[in-house]
C-alpha cells in the first residue's frame, strides 16, 4: 500500500520531528517524575514549590445510590458555558432526568471584569430559570468551574489562577461562590443556594462513578486537561483527619511549569508559550490539550514550509495567522477514510495549493503531535495508577477512569491510543475507561444531592 517515495517522507517526517517521538522509556521516566511530584504535591512542606497543586476538593465518595432531588448545574470554563436541571428520582432504582441549555460566553466576557463574568452567569441562570419555568424554587445548585481553586469546603472557591481561554480581572484569589451569590443577589429577581464548586475533573468521576463504583480518576481532555483521583486522607498533609478518603484535583496541566519537562519540551512549545494568555504556566497542558494542539501543528508547517519541506516552499497569510488550524480540523485530518481528502479542502482554504504528498506529509505531522499527547497522558495517568495500587497495597489494580474532554470525544484515533498505551505502561493495572457520557453537571448535582442530604440530616 505504501509506496517507496512515502517511506522515505514519513522517514524524513519522523526525523525532523524526533523530539516529539517518545520510546516507552522516556515515558516510564515521565511516569517517575510525575510521580514524585504528586507526592511534592501532597506534603505539606513541599505543596507551596510543587508544580503539582494537589488540591482537596472536601468530596469523599462517589455516589453511593441514595441520592435524590431537583438541582441545578452550571458548567463553565470548559467548551461550551451549559446550565442544566437535573432530577435525580427513586422508582426501583435510581433514575437521572437532565435537560440542559447551552449560552455564549463571547472574548470580551471572558477578558473582562470578574464583575461582567458572574453578572452574565446569574443572567444565564435568571433565563435557564425563567424558561423552564422554575424561577419561583430556590433550587440546590451544582457549580463545575473548570479551574484551579483552594477550598476548605465544599461550598467555597478560591481561584488561584485563571487557564485556557479566561482572564477576567479581580477574579483570581476570590471566592467564586461569593462572587455569584453577589451577581444574583443584585438581581434580585430569583434565589439559588450554592451547595458545591466542583472541578470538571470531579464532577466527570462522579458521573462515572454514578454508573460504575469502581470509578476512582476522573480525566478532562480538552480545551485543557487534568485529573483528579481518590486518594487517602492520611496522605492530605492540608487536610485533617486520617480515616477514609477524598478526591484530589492535581491540576496535572502545570506539571512541568517548575522546568522538569525541559528536556522534552520544543521551540514550538517554546513559541506557544510565549503567545499564550499564561506564559510559563501550564506547559503538560499546552503540550497535550485541544486548545493548543492545532496550533502546534501550524507552527511546525510554518518552519517545514520556511525550509522548503512543504508546498514547495509556499507561505501563504493564512497559514501565518493564529488559529487557522484548530484541533478540530487536526482531527478531521486523521481520519482513516476522509483524512486526505480533509486535508486538501483545509490547505486548500488556506491557500497552500498542497500536493497529494503534502497532504500526505501534513497527515503525518498531525499524527506525531497527537500521538504525543496521548503519550504524555499515558504517562501521567500510570503515574495515577501506581500510586492507587500502592496505596492499596495490591498486586494487581482493578480500576474505572471517567473520562471526557472534546478532544478525547471528537479525535478518530485518540481514544483508543491511549488505552492501548497506559495498558502497555502499566501492565499490572487493569483500567476501565468509561466516557461520561453526560458530562461533568450530573456529577456536580450528584455531589450537591450528597451535600444536600448531609445539610437536611443536620437540620433536622
Ligand atoms: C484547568 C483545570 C481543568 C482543566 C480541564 C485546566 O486548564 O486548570 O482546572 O480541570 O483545564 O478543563
Ligand atoms: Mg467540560
Amino acid at each position: 500500500m505504501f509506496s517507496i517515495g512515502r517511506l522515505l517522507l514519513f522517514h524524513t517526517i519522523d526525523k525532523y520531528l524526533y523530539a516529539m517521538r517518545f520510546s516507552d522509556e522516556t515515558l516510564l521516566d515521565i511516569t517517575k517524575r510525575f510521580r514524585a511530584e504528586l507526592t511534592r504535591g501532597l506534603g505539606s512542606d513541599t505543596n507551596a514549590t510543587a508544580s503539582l497543586k494537589m488540591l482537596p476538593t472536601f468530596v469523599r465518595s462517589i455516589p453511593d445510590g441514595t441520592e435524590k432531588g431537583d438541582f441545578i448545574a452550571l458548567d463553565l470554563g470548559g467548551s461550551a458555558f451549559r446550565i442544566l436541571r437535573v432530577k435525580v428520582s427513586h422508582g426501583n432504582k435510581q433514575t437521572v432526568q437532565m435537560e440542559s441549555e447551552v449560552y455564549d460566553t463571547p472574548d470580551e466576557i471572558m477578558h473582562g471584569s470578574g464583575t461582567r463574568l458572574f453578572d452574565h452567569v446569574a443572567e444565564c441562570l435568571g433565563n435557564f430559570m425563567e424558561k423552564h419555568d422554575i424561577k419561583d424554587k430556590k433550587l440546590p445548585v451544582g457549580f463545575t468551574f473548570s479551574f484551579p481553586c483552594r477550598q476548605t469546603k465544599l461550598d467555597e472557591g478560591y481561584l488561584i489562577k485563571w487557564t485556557k481561554r479566561f482572564k477576567a480581572s479581580g477574579v483570581e484569589g476570590a471566592d467564586v461562590v461569593q462572587l455569584l451569590n453577589k451577581a444574583i443577589e443584585k438581581r434580585g429577581d430569583y434565589k439559588a443556594d450554592i451547595m458545591a464548586v466542583v472541578n470538571d475533573t470531579v464532577g466527570t468521576m462522579m458521573t462515572c462513578g454514578f454508573d460504575d463504583q469502581r470509578c476512582e480518576v476522573g480525566i478532562i481532555i480538552g480545551t485543557g486537561t487534568n485529573a483528579c483521583y481518590m486518594e487517602e486522607l492520611r496522605h492530605i498533609d492540608l487536610v485533617e483527619g486520617d480515616e477514609g478518603r477524598m478526591c484530589v484535583n492535581t491540576e496535572w496541566g502545570a506539571f512541568g511549569d517548575d522546568g522538569s519537562l525541559e528536556d522534552i519540551r520544543t521551540q514550538f512549545d517554546i513559541e506557544i508559550d510565549r503567545g499564550s494568555l499564561n506564559p510559563g504556566k501550564q506547559l503538560f497542558e499546552k503540550m497535550v490539550s485541544g486548545m493548543y494542539m492545532g496550533e502546534l501543528v501550524r507552527l511546525i508547517l510554518v518552519k517545514m514550509a520556511r525550509e522548503g519541506l512543504l508546498f514547495e516552499g509556499r507561505i501563504t497569510a493564512e497559514l501565518l495567522t493564529k488559529g487557522t488550524l484548530p484541533t478540530k480540523l487536526v482531527s478531521a485530518i486523521e481520519k482513516s477514510k476522509e483524512g486526505l481528502i480533509k486535508a486538501k479542502e483545509i490547505l486548500s482554504r488556506l491557500n497552500l495549493e498542497p500536493s497529494a504528498e503534502d497532504c500526505v506529509a501534513v497527515q503525518h505531522v498531525c499524527s506525531i503531535v497527537s500521538h504525543r499527547s496521548t503519550n504524555l497522558v499515558a504517562a501521567a495517568l500510570a503515574g495515577i495508577l501506581l500510586r492507587l495500587k500502592e496505596n492499596k497495597g495490591v498486586a494487581r489494580l482493578k480500576t474505572t477512569v471517567g473520562i471526557d474532554g472534546s478532544l478525547y470525544k471528537m479525535h478518530p484515533h485518540y481514544a483508543r491510543r491511549l488505552h492501548k498505551t497506559v495498558r502497555r505502561l502499566v501492565p499490572d493495572c487493569d483500567v476501565r475507561f468509561l466516557l461520561s457520557e453526560s458530562g461533568s453537571g450530573k456529577g456536580a448535582a450528584m455531589v450537591t444531592a450528597v451535600a444536600y442530604r448531609l445539610a437536611e440530616q443536620t437540620h433536622e
